[in-house]
């Protein structure tokens, strides 16, 4: 099922817009800067940005064709957060052309980049990281590029050491804070909680359009068998595996997470129970074909799903399509384990 969200779409085009300014920031500071090892380093920080103009770009895409699912709890308070930064990076610009200081372009500079440390923005970095793009880490080797240079170039200037001073303590709090709220750190999957925040705003859309959406939960086999046989490190690997095995099984617009230590929870929304059936056929061949090359240990995972339509009482109806997902794990355990187990219920 396809959903064009607006609203998504639109906060991607303000990342987009204000990516766009930073690179064209960074471009002007290069050409007009005298100073070669100070224009390395615009020149550094405007291919970065370029990256993620070209990230922006491409999200949005895929936001227009509906296949981003919806991530935000409440995705219009984000977006104003974002026109936010988006005005004050209009007014850091706005008059400065006193390109050839290098003490003034290290200084907008510097606040260019805590603008985009603010913590909605940062949440966009992180949701999409929670899609393996990578996007994330690529921007915190930006940071981090950024910063040592600052710091290079302000040997002699105690007043720009202090600046790449805070805005490092900043990017470590909001990284450290951002990551442990939503992401788990092993799997790179969101984490019960963020699962659920994911979730929730894509109940409410599923409730008004009356979709249909399933839930799959998956336990890995025998897991205390691979821990005790291989050991917790192996143990842990075939978790990671597992959770690739899940992110590369599923769209874009699927939620997956971390339900608890070696079970996964997807959420989706879907024409027909067919596509729940391919969906976890398809992540328990990958882990069965994958896992021991991945992790070094062979590991299969069990799966029950669940297809139903969400009523007026979203909470009560996610819970029990959570629940009867995993009464039919159960039933595959049963089973005899490395299967699927679904069935549709008419109304929950
Ligand atoms: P079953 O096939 O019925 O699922 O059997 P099982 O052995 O997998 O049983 P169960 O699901 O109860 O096992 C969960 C085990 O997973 C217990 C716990 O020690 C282990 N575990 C939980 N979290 C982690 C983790 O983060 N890393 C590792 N290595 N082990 C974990
Ligand atoms: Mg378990
Ligand atoms: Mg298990």
């Amino acid at each position: 099922m396809k959903i064009i969200n607006e609203t998504l779409s639109d906060i991607i085009r303000i990342c987009l817009s204000i990516d766009a300014r930073a690179h064209a920031t960074y471009v002007k500071f290069a050409t007009k800067c005298s100073d070669e090892s100070l224009a390395e380093i615009w020149r550094q920080c405007a291919k970065d940005e370029k990256t993620h103009v070209v990230f922006w770009k491409k999200a949005l895409a895929l936001s227009l064709r509906g296949e981003l699912p919806e991530i935000f709890e409440d995705s219009e308070e984000v977006k104003s957060a974002l026109q936010q930064i988006d005005r004050k990076v209009d007014r850091l610009l706005a008059n400065f052309d006193n390109y050839d200081n290098p003490a003034d372009t290290l200084a907008v500079a510097y606040r260019l980049e805590s603008f985009m440390l603010d913590d909605s923005l940062m949440m966009m970095f992180r949701f999409f990281d929670a899609g393996n793009s990578g996007i994330e880490a690529g921007y915190e080797g930006h940071l981090d590029r950024f910063i040592q240079s600052l710091q290079k170039y302000a040997e002699t200037s105690p007043q720009l050491d202090a600046l790449a001073e805070s805005l490092t303590t900043l990017y470590r709090r909001n990284r450290k804070l951002s990551r442990q709220t939503f992401i788990d750190p092993l799997t790179g999957l969101l984490n019960r909680r963020g699962f659920f925040n994911s979730v929730r705003p894509f109940t409410s859309l599923a409730e008004r359009k009356k979709l249909r959406v399933a839930i799959i939960m998956g336990d890995i086999d025998n897991f205390k068998k691979i821990n005790d046989t291989f050991g917790h490190q192996t143990g842990d690997k075939v978790i990671a595996a597992v959770a690739s095995a899940i992110s590369g099984g599923i769209r874009r617009s699927d939620i997956a997470g971390r339900y608890g230590g070696e079970e996964f929870i997807i959420f989706m929304s879907i024409d027909n129970v067919d596509s729940l059936k391919i969906v976890s056929e398809r992540i328990r061949q990958t882990v069965e074909k994958q896992s021991e090359r991945m992790a070094g240990a062979k590991a299969t995972i069990s799966l029950g799903g669940a297809v139903g339509m969400i009523a007026t009482d979203e909470e009560r109806d996610l819970s029990l399509l959570i629940a009867l997902a995993d009464e039919n794990l159960l039933e595959a355990k049963k089973r005899g384990k490395n299967c699927c187990v679904y069935f549709e219920r008419e109304e929950i």
